[in-house]
């Protein structure tokens, strides 16, 4: 992993490294004697991060039983200990290997305004700096704004673009995308998606609509089925992500404006709540913003000085 992985990782997670030090980052970091109520103090710390209830206490009974261990081995014991419970508590399995199917296809869903669009140029541009072209499939036919948003950053990535009209119907434009994908040989297509439906019924009968659709086009698609979530709202998110996974088969998460927030602990809160790994973090609003999710890099960077 290069040095400047990690400071990114760093810098995106600083409002929250900042809250952490501020409450326990002398505990942290040795500049006193540990004293038992240290650890109630790091217990308030951490559901300030916004870890949520469940996994702080988990870590907090796993530290506690340790507490010997830590008062007798000091900080270094302790710090150990948490990076390890924030590690195993967010490093998940990947559900499938990234491009081992051509067209690899992804949906991207998620509620307006999470950053779905700007993720997806993003990914685009990450993934051709690596040399491969993909699709750009707009699918949300509700808002015309969505298209013309996802349009702008084609032409940002020098992508390929496709869209239907305004109110078509998105499984429609799918398949006319996948086939354009599977005629041109493109390595990739990203699927925006509506953000809001209706009604939940809605929402699940045209996600599943559409996955149908991808899969009678390209086998196996969606490869990927990736929720995207604004960390700043944190675990009040959490229910939305919830309708979401059960409608669509989230394969994973992309956990975005890490940057703005002091609540990055969410992203253990999330993983926990829906099972799946986190792909990506987004911190911050230019197209290089957007870093593979390394769980190792998060632990350390949440408790890094
Ligand atoms: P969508 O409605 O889900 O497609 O959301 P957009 O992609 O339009 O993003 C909504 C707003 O969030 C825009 O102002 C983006 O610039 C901003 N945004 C998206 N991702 C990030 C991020 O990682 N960090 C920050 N600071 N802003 C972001």
């Amino acid at each position: 992993m290069s040095p400047s992985f990690l400071d990114r990782f760093k810098n995106g997670l600083s409002k929250t490294r900042a809250l952490l030090n501020a409450d326990v980052g002398d505990l942290l970091r040795g500049h006193r004697p540990l004293r038992p109520e240290d650890l109630d103090a790091l217990e308030e710390a951490l559901l300030a991060a916004d870890m949520g209830v469940p996994a702080v206490q988990e870590a907090m009974e796993h530290l506690r039983s340790k507490s010997g261990e830590v008062w007798t081995q000091g900080v270094e014991a302790m710090r150990a200990l948490l990076r390890d419970e924030i590690l195993a508590a967010v490093d998940r399995p990947l559900r499938s290997q990234p491009f081992s199917a051509k067209p690899w296809v992804v949906f991207v869903v998620g509620v307006n305004g999470v950053g779905k669009t700007t993720t997806i140029g993003k990914l685009a541009a990450t993934w051709k700096a690596q040399g491969l072209t993909t699709l750009l499939c707009a699918a949300d036919t509700f808002r015309a704004a969505a298209a013309e948003q996802l349009e702008i950053w084609a032409r940002r990535t020098a992508s390929p673009f496709h869209r239907g009209a305004e109110g078509a119907d998105p499984s429609a434009v799918l398949t006319d995308g996948l086939r354009a994908a599977r005629s041109h040989d493109y390595d990739a297509v990203l699927v925006d998606t509506a953000g809001r439906l209706h009604t939940k019924g809605n929402l699940m009968a045209e996600l599943s609509k559409m996955a149908r659709v991808a899969a009678r086009e390209v086998p196996g698609a969606p490869h990927e089925t990736l929720l995207v979530m604004d960390a700043t709202v944190g675990s009040n998110g959490l229910a939305q992500g919830r309708e979401f996974a059960k409608a669509a088969g989230v394969t994973g998460l992309v956990l975005t404006k890490l940057d703005g927030t002091a609540k990055g602990g969410a992203a253990v809160a999330v993983v926990r709540e829906l099972g799946v790994p986190i792909r990506y973090v987004g911190v911050g609003e230019t197209l290089e913003d957007l870093l593979a999710f390394d769980a190792a890099a998060f632990a350390d960077s949440l408790l890094a000085d």
